[in-house]
């Protein structure tokens, strides 16, 4: 058996190849890992050029009404066809030994849920074959191949779980995904100008991020990371001018950090929308029922808050996707008879502001502080959602922006000294 070479992981996305000099710069980025990791075997992934999935979209509802999902996945899969092969021309150029793969070469296995596919598995073997000489293998990212050939993708931004399944599938050393930021911030820094960039966070606090709206990282491949005690680094990929300490976030297993900061990001999400049902009966088995019916409509809920009105009647309100509210607010009106209820409302003027940290675990006091903010600022809330590490809270959307600096003002400008004795 041949000893395998650690392997090291490099995804870069749309904006870093977005045009053909920003690929030479790629593949200089390349050039340096392999001059610094010599003793290890590169995979590189990559998006589609910036735009250029958008623009295929377009063409496709240009063309018909409703586009065919399987032709869809052909269609939108041509993006980083375009990318690996001119990264890999490039690679080749400047003397590195190349070779570009799509997702049926790379024997990426996934479902065949078109347009949203599940990675179901990777030929680690074969790639590790491929890399035996010491050639880097392009990836393209976002798509996969079914059991019976077909193409499929992973839905937008599906190009950072490509990138953290084959880190798994490999066990890499570490992923990096090089991108137009330089890393994951404290909040969103067009927001609040005071954002920090955060040097380390654990996998957990950014699986919270993601889905509680940072839009660096895909939640899935986080999720991937998390499991397979993948180190992630998140980094720009246009860095020649940043001193170092100004870029790049890692993302390790909770163990591995030294500090357990109380907040670590301050996020928020403005695609949901608040049902809300009034005067309806407090028979658990009609509540029941509801969501039984929203979950067979593939309805999915965020938050939930139910208010005693009397006895007899409650109000219950529950939060969806955007995608979903229709849906769901058509589902509910359908069954207000059977409810007993009064009728339902839709709100779609909310916003979701949350707070993530480990050290939530440890510290107790955190509510009581995210109240004070956001009365200080007059901000009512509408529904909360609290885990072990994060706490939600539902607001007017108009509030955002003043409930997210608020917050980061309270946690994250803070100093730590003072923040360990008012916990
Ligand atoms: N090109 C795909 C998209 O735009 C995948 C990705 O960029 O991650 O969604
Ligand atoms: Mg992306």
């Amino acid at each position: 058996m041949v000893t395998q070479k650690p392997v090291i992981v490099l995804k870069f996305g749309g904006t870093s190849v977005g045009d053909v000099s920003r690929v030479k710069l790629v593949a200089d980025i390349v050039a340096r890992h392999r001059k610094e990791s010599p003793d290890s075997n590169l995979i590189v992934v990559v998006s589609a050029m910036a735009g250029e999935t958008n623009k295929l979209v377009a063409l496709a509802k240009s063309c018909v009404e409703r586009p065919n999902p399987r032709e869809m996945d052909v269609l939108l899969a041509s993006g980083e066809q375009v990318t690996v092969s001119l990264l890999a021309m490039r690679l080749l150029e400047i003397g590195i030994p190349a070779k570009s793969l799509l997702a049926p070469q790379a024997r990426i296995a996934t479902t065949a849920e078109h347009t949203n596919a599940l990675i179901e598995g990777v030929d680690s073997e074969r790639l590790n074959r491929m890399m035996e000489d010491g050639t880097v293998l392009v990836v393209a990212g976002f798509q996969g191949v079914t059991e019976d050939g077909d193409i499929t993708t992973l839905g937008r931004g599906g190009s950072d779980i490509t990138a953290v399944a084959l880190a798994a599938a490999a066990n890499a050393t570490a992923c990096y995904i090089y991108t137009d930021v330089q890393g994951v911030f404290s909040t969103d820094p067009r927001m609040v100008k005071g954002a920090k960039l955060l040097e380390r966070v654990s996998h957990e606090e950014m699986l919270e991020l993601a889905s509680l709206g940072a839009k660096v990282l895909h939640t899935r491949s986080v999720y991937f990371a998390m499991r397979y005690n993948i180190p992630l680094v998140v980094l720009s990929t246009f860095a020649g001018a940043l001193e170092p300490g100004q870029n790049g976030t890692w993302i390790v297993p909770e163990g591995e950090l030294m500090e357990k900061p109380i907040v670590t990001g301050v996020t928020y999400r403005l695609d949901e929308a608040r049902i809300m049902i009034q005067g309806m009966s407090p028979d658990i088995s009609k509540i029941s029922n509801l969501f039984d019916v929203l979950a067979e409509k593939s309805v999915f809920i965020d938050m939930i808050s139910q208010e005693t009105v009397n006895a007899n009647s409650v109000n219950l309100s529950i939060t969806v996707p955007d995608e979903n509210s229709l849906t769901a607010l058509e589902t509910i009106r359908a069954m207000v008879p059977e409810l007993g209820a009064e009728g339902a409302m839709i709100d779609r003027d909310i916003a979701k502001v949350s707070v993530v940290g480990i050290g939530m675990r440890y510290h107790t006091g955190v509510a009581a502080r995210v109240f004070r903010a956001l009365a200080k600022e007059r901000i009512d809330i509408a529904m909360i959602n609290t885990s072990e590490i994060k706490m939600s809270v539902l607001v007017p959307r108009k509030y955002c922006e003043v409930a997210v600096r608020a917050l980061h003002d309270e946690f994250i400008d803070f100093d730590v000294a003072t923040s360990e004795e008012a916990a």
